[in-house]
């Protein structure tokens, strides 16, 4: 799973600069689950092929007066919990404030792994000044300049360390054959029924929680059987190993939500048919496109509305979640059992496509006949030329399209040859990637 990196410091130290360099902004998707995070940012981020989530507890305002464990915010005090790596952000130009200090006091007790980074030390590499944030007893400190971009590299690759890609992982995606289990996400704001839909699933007894070995953490998830077909239920709900209990931090968790998706094949989006489609599932649903995985929407509740609940719920959809466009959408009732075979093969589906073989000469022949179908537009004195594509990966599949002039390929046009490649292949439930390479 992509390891979580959170920024803790307090106000104007240069945490949401540092944010917006390690996520290199893409976070406008995932920007604030409206409701559930007030102050909280999510990004991902990327340093060569790892990966990894930042989370930034912007808003945390601490209280010398009245002690800071008490004081710090709840919110923060999850990040932290659910980080695996905490970045305690202070500023070299204020030195160590008592603030500073008790934020420290909080973070050692946590018992996770904490960078020092001093910031706003640009050109500041051997000052004296950052002498005294050795004082807090917490490891070397890391001089950087978030505006400026110094210091980062070391920083992050300090802040990663143990979590290195995993060598079988990238054997699979290399070999680009299916894999035996199918491991899936079940997503969804709070009370849409997802514990309802898992228990429904599972049934208490079958449940059975592994350690992730190699990791400071302990990732919850479940494997089991349907119809001969091997899942693995990956867990979403915000649930750790304390002791020898499972502690659930809070009902619902941004950052198991990010994690389980990159981590799936295939996602169940859950919606719930008595609230209608909100920002937050959309918000969330705009994460799991980005994330490339196979998705199925499934609206829960079915039994708990009326027939104009039904249609204006139909409508809602696909206006709010227009762009996913390609997913199934499904009926069920977690709670009556209704509606959970074809959920099954809806799930089994999309996973099957989003493993979609595509050869060369097929998908060649496909580009071909759409061309001779209709011919992209000419710009200018270009007209682009469609010469030949093979796959270029799958979950999600990818068609790399070669030829001259492309870059002069239009959206619309994209999307007529996926249209076609969709059709010809019946990708159903997952997203898929055109790419164009020109020669020349
Ligand atoms: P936050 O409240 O901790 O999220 O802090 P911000 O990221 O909003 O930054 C607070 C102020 O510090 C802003 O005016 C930033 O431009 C400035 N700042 C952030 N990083 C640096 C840095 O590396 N060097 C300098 N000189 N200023 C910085
Ligand atoms: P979660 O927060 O997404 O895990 O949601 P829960 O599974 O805890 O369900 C929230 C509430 O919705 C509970 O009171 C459930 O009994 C109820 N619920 C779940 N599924 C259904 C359903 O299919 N129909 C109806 N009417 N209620 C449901």
């Amino acid at each position: 799973m992509k390891p979580v990196i959170a920024l803790v410091g307090r106000p104007n130290v240069g945490k949401s600069t540092l944010f917006n360099r390690l996520t290199k902004s893409r976070d406008a998707i995932v920007a604030d689950f409206a409701g559930l995070t007030r102050d909280r940012h999510y990004g991902d981020g990327r340093l060569g092929d790892r990966e990894y989530i930042v989370v930034d507890t912007g808003g945390f305002e601490p209280d010398s007066s009245t002690g800071i464990v008490k004081e710090m915010a709840k919110q923060t005090r999850q990040a932290v919990a659910e980080a695996d790596t905490v970045i305690f952000v202070l500023d070299v130009r204020n030195g160590l404030s008592g603030q500073d200090q008790d934020i420290a006091r909080y973070l050692r007790q946590c018992n996770k792994r904490v960078l020092i980074a001093v910031n706003k030390a640009e050109g500041m590499q051997d000052s004296p000044l950052l002498a005294e944030f050795h004082e807090l007893g917490m490891g070397e400190p890391h001089p950087i300049s978030a505006a400026h971009g110094q210091g980062i590299r070391s920083l992050l690759e300090a802040a990663l360390e143990g979590f290195e890609t995993d060598e079988d992982d990238l054997l699979d995606a290399e070999e680009g054959d299916k894999p035996q289990v199918i491991r899936l996400a079940v997503a969804g704001r709070p009370n849409v029924g997802k514990s309802t839909l898992i228990n429904t699933w599972l049934g208490e007894e079958r449940l059975v929680a592994f350690d992730m070995p190699g990791t400071t953490r302990d990732a919850i998830s479940v494997d089991f059987e349907r119809n001969g077909q091997k899942f693995k239920l990956i867990d979403t709900a915000g649930l750790r190993r304390k002791g020898r209990v499972f502690e659930a931090i809070e009902k619902f968790s941004v950052v198991k939500t990010l994690q389980a998706i990159a981590d799936a094949n295939v996602v169940l989006l859950l919606l719930d048919a008595t609230q209608g489609v909100t920002d937050q599932d959309a918000h969330i649903a705009g994460y799991i496109l980005e994330s490339g995985r196979a998705v199925v929407v499934a609206v829960n509740k079915w039994d708990a509305v009326d027939s104009y609940q039904r249609e204006v719920l139909e409508r809602q959809i696909q206006t709010r979640l227009a762009f996913l466009r390609f997913a199934p959408i499904l009926h069920i009732s977690a709670l009556k059992r209704q509606g959970l075979g074809p959920l099954w093969k809806a799930l089994a589906d999309a996973y099957s496509s989003a493993y979609r073989k595509m050869t060369t000469p097929v998908l060649t022949r496909l580009i071909h006949e759409a061309v001779e179908h209709q011919q992209p537009k000419r710009a200018g004195t270009f007209r682009p030329k469609l010469r030949y594509a093979h796959q270029g990966g799958m979950n999600p599949p990818i068609v790399v399209i070669h030829g001259n002039s492309l870059e002069h390929v239009s959206e619309v046009y994209k999307r007529y040859l996926e249209g076609r490649i969709r059709d010809h292949y019946k990708l159903i439930g997952t997203p898929m990637r055109i790419e164009m390479r020109s020669s020349k």
